[in-house]
């Protein structure tokens, strides 16, 4: 028997996954069950985590079928999802978005895309901050090590599931540090797979493309915030949102999931399709070596699909045969354990998902040296005046080299035209200087009057420059 923890969730949560525990205790899943009390009521108990601390100890080291849950709105409450991917380190979400054409409408009858989507990075490391009264700031923070964790991940995963291609987006045209390095990585780890293809697409028109002919895709790799926008879209296009599953993965667990929500104006009327969560359990089943299991039940559940038995989201006068709701549904599944499909194609899992590959990322040694430094003043005057009132010369071996609003170059040259809020970025570079010496330029801007909110060392790399210039 293996352990596996379960919740039930909000809205729609709990029915879809009672018909799921059904199925699967019909088709004799050697599993025991643990569940575990996360979401709204938690939630409103005061755990801003939506996850009571004590929960932890239940979900350590085993796998977790989680139904969607409601976030409350507002109240400072964090996502439990963005939680536990962080917590035990999830770094991988695996979301396979298959069309089921004829049976289930899709304008894309051939398409047949899993979306590798990095988990815990980019701008969902919740670094955030207001700065002023009027200006937030969110960190976009990618690193090699997690983008060569998710990038080896995805060629894994298609060399172990006989996928061809890889493809990766990413928007390095604009963001040529954090997106450039992410970009970088995937082109590196492509060498070592020379039997998959691979491709990179800056991300708008590599969505465009995913929109119009996803059956050119095969895997896709991605950062973390176009790979939740973009694998809503490719299983939305596939046929509905409510059947495909989802896997997060990494070192120490694995979670598996519906991609949709809470759905709660659908909650307590038995119409919702359970299929989003049942194929997050195949996704399960196949995790933890269970395959032979997972090739009974999806072929059951394809059976069922193909059979016209279909839940209101799915359902299509003409096509379908018979509109059940969701136990209905669960039942008619279950009572098709051991049939198969005979036009839509057969599922057949005999390996497992690829799993975590540890590595050591080894590179020379890079010399790291301090240029100069960026401030940020807080000021409510408009540009010129703002300039006007500062002192431009410079303070010790600190020299003002530039001056920006919004990313735009004010001082030395500008444009009357630039739009400004209130908050000017000073950058102030130096030759061997060191940390001392910029403490000391912000007490003296300090002393100055000016209103100091953050600053930001400048460094070069082995000479190349680790920070942006300023666009004029
Ligand atoms: P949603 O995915 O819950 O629902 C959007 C619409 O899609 C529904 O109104 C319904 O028409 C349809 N739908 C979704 N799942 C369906 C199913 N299984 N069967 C039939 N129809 C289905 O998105 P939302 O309304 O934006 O979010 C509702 C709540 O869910 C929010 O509180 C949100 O925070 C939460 N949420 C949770 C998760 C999660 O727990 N993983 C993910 C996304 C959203």
């Amino acid at each position: 028997m293996i352990d596996v923890a379960w919740a039930k969730g909000d809205g729609i949560g709990p029915e879809i996954m009672s018909a799921v525990r059904f199925i699967l205790n019909q088709a004799k899943a050697p599993i025991n069950w643990h569940e575990v009390e996360i979401g709204e009521q938690v939630y409103l108990k005061g755990f801003k985590t939506g996850i009571d601390p004590k929960t932890w100890d239940i979900l350590r080291d085993k796998p977790f079928l989680k139904a969607p849950i409601t976030t409350p709105q507002g109240g400072g409450f964090k996502s439990l999802n963005v939680t536990i991917r962080g917590a035990f380190n999830l770094f991988a979400n695996v979301r396979p978005c298959t069309a089921y054409s004829p049976f289930v409408h899709t304008k894309h009858p051939d398409m047949n895309v899993v979306i590798i989507r990095e988990n815990e990075e980019d701008l969902y490391s919740g670094i955030e901050y207001r700065q002023t009264p009027d200006v937030c700031h969110s960190v976009k923070l990618i690193s090699r090590q997690g983008s060569r964790r998710i990038v080896r991940y995805a060629f894994e995963y298609a060399q172990q599931n006989n996928r061809k291609k890889v493809t990766c987006f990413t928007k390095d045209n604009i963001m040529k540090f954090s997106d450039g390095l992410f970009h970088q990585v995937f082109e590196e780890v492509a060498k070592e797979y020379p039997d998959i293809e691979s491709e990179h697409w800056i991300v708008d028109i590599g969505a465009a493309k995913l929109a119009d002919t996803p059956e050119n895709f095969d895997v896709v790799v991605l950062p973390n915030l176009y790979g939740d926008i973009l694998s809503d879209v490719a299983a939305q296009i596939s046929g509905s949102v409510g059947m495909a599953g989802s896997a997060n993965i990494g070192d120490h667990g694995a979670m598996f999931e519906a991609i949709h929500g809470s759905a709660p104006r659908r909650a307590g009327q038995n119409v919702a399709n359970p299929s989003g969560l049942l194929n997050g359990a195949i996704l399960m089943l196949i995790h933890i070596g269970l395959t032979e299991l997972a090739t009974t039940i999806e072929n059951a559940w394809l059976k069922t699909i193909e059979d016209g038995i279909h839940t209101y989201d799915i359902f299509e006068e003409g096509t379908s045969k018979e509109k059940v709701g969701t136990k209905e549904f669960a039942e008619a599944i279950a009572a098709r354990l051991g049939q198969t499909p005979s036009r839509l194609p057969l599922a057949n899992h005999t390996k497992k998902q690829a799993h975590s590959t540890q590595f050591k990322d080894v590179h020379d040694p890079i010399k790291r040296e301090l240029q100069g430094v960026d401030v940020y003043v807080h000021s409510p005057l408009a540009a010129q005046p703002f300039i006007e009132k500062l002192n431009l010369k410079a303070r010790g071996k600190m020299e003002l080299k530039l001056i920006t609003n919004r990313g735009v170059v004010i001082w030395p040259e500008g444009q009357p035209e630039t739009f400004c809020i209130e908050q000017y970025r000073l950058r102030f570079v130096c030759s061997s200087c060191d940390l001392k010496e910029i403490a000391s330029l912000l007490m003296t801007l300090d002393s100055e009057g000016l209103d100091v909110i953050k600053c930001e060392n400048l460094y070069t790399f082995d000479g190349a420059p680790g920070y942006s210039h300023a666009q004029i």
